[in-house]
């Protein structure tokens, strides 16, 4: 497994792949767009070619671009749902354009409704956004469950590629969100039945990143914490099996905390890196 970590777009953009570099990323993901915000900002062209020109040295792959936090495919507010098409069919754009693998974002919340009542919505929108794109993943990550917020059983996700049915729609298993909403990755046998069922649902082979957080949320707990590896409910043993695993080894593994030192004054990249056979 590679490793790497999402990794700071803040301007000059090309300066991720040297900020990427000095933390030991070997792969990375990042945002094509500012997060808490809506309208999508240019990437200026010299940034992009600097990016492209940077990482034909440094060969941080693949790239994964984080879609902003505020999408919601599922929202009956039409601005929202518009603006949520706009955002991604930019990111895929800009994933196109920078050699990403593609899109990464969390579909949305139902607030209050069945994923029957929205799943249209979020179909339509989702072929909507392939559509205006040539090449890249849309990638769907798995949620934690907190509230009404959509794909934390595999269930759900495969309901909504089902529907859209493209080769090109693929998925992200972060484990601290497949932790919390009570697939227990901790352990041997819930690591072999969590791939099971994923597999069952939605196929292995539509896997295509992994999100490497531990969890400060225990299992079944439907909430989204984030902790460094091997601070939390997860830990370390559990992440050695998880980067070994035959049929997880070939993903790009990406962390998203701080990637701060750890008690072990390693940082989270380092430490993946030590428990790689
Ligand atoms: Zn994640």
């Amino acid at each position: 497994m590679l490793f790497g970590s999402h990794i700071s777009t803040e301007a000059p953009f090309s300066e991720a792949i040297n900020r990427a570099e000095s933390v030991g990323c070997e792969c990375m993901q990042i945002f094509a767009n500012p997060p808490q915000r809506w309208n999508p900002v240019a990437i200026p062209e010299k940034e992009i070619s600097r990016f492209i020109d940077l990482n034909k040295k440094a060969n941080i792959n693949p790239i994964v671009i984080h879609s902003i936090y505020l999408i919601n495919l599922a929202s009956s507010n039409s601005f929202f749902y518009e603006a949520s098409i706009k955002t991604l069919i930019d990111d895929m754009k800009k994933a196109q354009l920078l050699g990403a693998i593609g899109a990464n974002f969390h579909v949305g919340s139902t607030k209050g409704k069945k994923l029957s009542e929205v799943i249209d919505k979020i179909v339509l929108g989702i072929k909507t956004v392939l559509a205006a794109s040539e090449k890249p993943y849309l990638i769907l990550e798995n949620s934690a469950g907190a509230g009404d917020i959509i794909g934390d059983k595999f269930e759900e996700l495969a309901e909504i590629m089902a529907k859209v049915n493209s080769p090109r729609l693929k998925v992200t298993l972060d484990t601290a969100h497949a932790y919390g909403s009570g697939y227990n990755v901790a352990m041997e046998d819930g690591l072999e039945e969590t791939l099971k069922e994923f597999d069952k649902y939605i196929g292995l082979e539509n896997l295509v990143c992994l999100h490497l957080n531990d969890s400060t949320a225990p299992l079944f707990s439907n909430r989204d914490r984030h902790a460094d590896i091997g601070k939390g409910y997860i830990g370390k043993e559990a992440f050695a099996r998880i980067v070994n695993h035959p049929k997880l080894s070939h993903l790009p593994g990406i962390i998203e905390t701080p990637n701060m030192k750890t008690s072990e004054e390693i940082s989270d990249i380092e430490l993946l890196k030590s428990l790689r056979k």
